[in-house]
């Protein structure tokens, strides 16, 4: 997270899709990914809608990829992109990010062929459901996250903690 409320790229408000999605900036990330025909509500759908209807797409992209797999590794690198450019003042243009997000879909697919593994479709309602189960009372689910900026020497991390159910007790970051 910044310390302010505006789009890095345009200066504009940013909202979680203005991140990912509505941003110029990313507008042509997504035109430089593959994809056979981006249907017409891609850039209409609320946040829900259009992750699961993405996630669930199951179109080949290339030969490469399903599409949901090239999906999630686009917003990784859009996401990832926008926080080297708040915290490391790394910026790269989008006709650069396109050929990283095709090498890494590449080099997951290579790795899932040598290892002999199937994509696990985690939202696919055919596939094998792959979530976290309740624990024992008296354990604490922990979820945690942190950034690291090289330039600034300065790191932060944010940590949600839930009980054994699921349900939130406390969250707190440094
Ligand atoms: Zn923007």
């Amino acid at each position: 997270m910044a310390d302010f409320a505006d789009c890095p790229r345009c200066n504009k408000l940013e909202s979680t899709l203005h991140a990912i999605r509505d941003c110029p900036w990313v507008l042509l990330v997504w035109h430089g990914v593959p994809k056979s025909q981006i249907p017409s509500t891609f850039f209409c759908d609320n946040l829900q809608d259009w992750c699961c209807s993405n996630l669930f797409c199951s179109d080949q992209v290339l030969g490469l990829a399903e599409w949901s797999l090239v999906f999630g590794i686009t917003i990784d690198a859009i996401w990832r992109n926008r926080n080297q450019w708040i915290f490391d003042n790394l910026r790269i243009s989008p006709h650069h990010l396109c050929p990283k997000i095709l090498a890494r879909c590449r080099c997951i697919v290579k790795a899932m062929r040598q290892e002999n593994t199937t994509f696990v479709r985690i939202f696919h309602p055919n596939s094998p459901l792959i979530r976290w189960f309740p624990r024992e009372e008296g354990w604490v689910k922990i979820n945690l996250d942190g950034a690291y900026s090289v330039s600034a020497n300065l790191a932060s991390c944010g940590r949600v903690v839930r009980d054994h159910l699921g349900a939130f007790l406390f969250a707190y970051a440094n």
